[in-house]
């Protein structure tokens, strides 16, 4: 069976710029992989050319086994139904000028098949009923409804063409605390119930233990570890991975107490001259001289692999908050 995403050394450089470079991820049929790291890590430069919002400078993207990579605007055509985004910012994303009906409506206007106006109504409702939003809601502007609601509308959106692949893009980080459970959540049973594949990008990496399969994490442009949920959350193996697990808050206060956060020192560097050899020597608390002049190769560890010296496909790995070899 194919794949809903096969990503192949995507490289996305902006001039000097080198926002992505050789990224490769693959997402199984209904499946759900998170895509981790710090803003400007690249991880939204991913998505955006998965949908292809962005053309990337070279790599492939399939979707469903088929390669949009190169495909003009009008070849594109018949495949926009295939992937949808869920942006940050439902505020920005939404035209305002427009009723929410014709928002939600509007990638049916965007495909290639023509459909009747009551089609086009039952759809639109559907697609609402589904984001648990009542069919009047259609006829009112986005600026009348809360932040959470506006999400909502946008995932409708997302959803009304029937995609095999949705792409949330750090769908729940500009809502208030209060509500962002709830659309964690609704994204959650939407996945479930309609089975799409998701690639879900985060810069928290707690928001995803309940919804990824698999974690992939990202810095400066490069993926530095892969696996399964429980593999990345139960033994990470690189350095950065621990750092990030170290650093996100968790409910229980004695856990949270018992932990040894691990200090990553300065900002991420810039992606105009990233460090050589590894990216992440800079800010890594075990980095030797190997580290500045040799570019750490993907060790498979289970089913992930993880990008660091001290990692070997044995078992062996470091931890940062020992600062030693285990
Ligand atoms: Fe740290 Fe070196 Fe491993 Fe990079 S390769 S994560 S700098 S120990």
């Amino acid at each position: 069976m194919t794949n809903a995403l096969e990503i192949s050394d995507l490289v996305m450089h902006f001039g000097p710029v080198r926002a992505v470079d050789g990224v490769s991820l693959t997402i199984p049929r209904g499946g759900v992989t998170a895509l981790v790291g710090e803003s400007g890590s690249g991880k939204s430069t991913v998505g955006k050319c998965v949908v292809r919002l962005l053309k990337p400078t070279s790599g492939t993207v399939r979707i469903g086994g088929v390669d949009v990579t190169s495909l003009t605007r009008r070849q594109l055509r018949p495949h926009r139904s295939t992937v949808s985004i869920v942006f940050q910012d439902p505020a920005g994303s939404l035209d305002p000028r427009m009723l929410v009906g014709d928002v939600v409506a509007e990638p049916l206007r965007l495909s290639s098949s023509r459909i009747s106006r009551a089609e086009r109504q039952r759809r639109v409702d559907e697609s609402l009923g589904q984001v648990g939003l009542r069919s009047e809601v259609a006829r009112r502007y986005p600026h009348e409804l809360s932040g959470g609601q506006r999400q909502r509308v946008s995932i409708a959106r997302a959803l009304i063409s029937k995609p095999s692949l949705l792409i949330a893009d750090e769908p729940t980080s500009a809502l208030d605390v209060s509500v962002q459970a709830s659309v964690l959540n609704l994204l959650a049973d939407l996945q479930r119930d309609i089975g799409f594949a998701c690639l879900f990008i985060t810069h928290n990496l707690s928001a995803v233990e309940y919804l990824a399969d698999e974690i992939a994490v990202m810095y400066l442009g490069q993926l530095m570890e892969k696996g399964t949920r429980s593999q990345i959350f139960s033994g990470p193996a690189h350095p950065y991975t621990q750092a990030l697990l170290a650093a996100a808050p968790v409910a229980d206060p004695v856990a949270q107490r018992a932990r040894t956060p691990v200090l990553l020192g300065d900002d991420l560097p810039s992606a105009l001259d990233p460090p050589s050899g590894c990216r992440f020597r800079t800010r890594c608390p075990l980095a030797f001289d190997k580290c500045a002049t040799e570019v750490p190769p993907h060790v498979k560890i289970g089913n992930g692999e993880a990008a660091c010296h001290l990692v070997q496909a044995d078992g062996t790995r470091p931890d940062v908050r020992a600062g030693v070899k285990q």
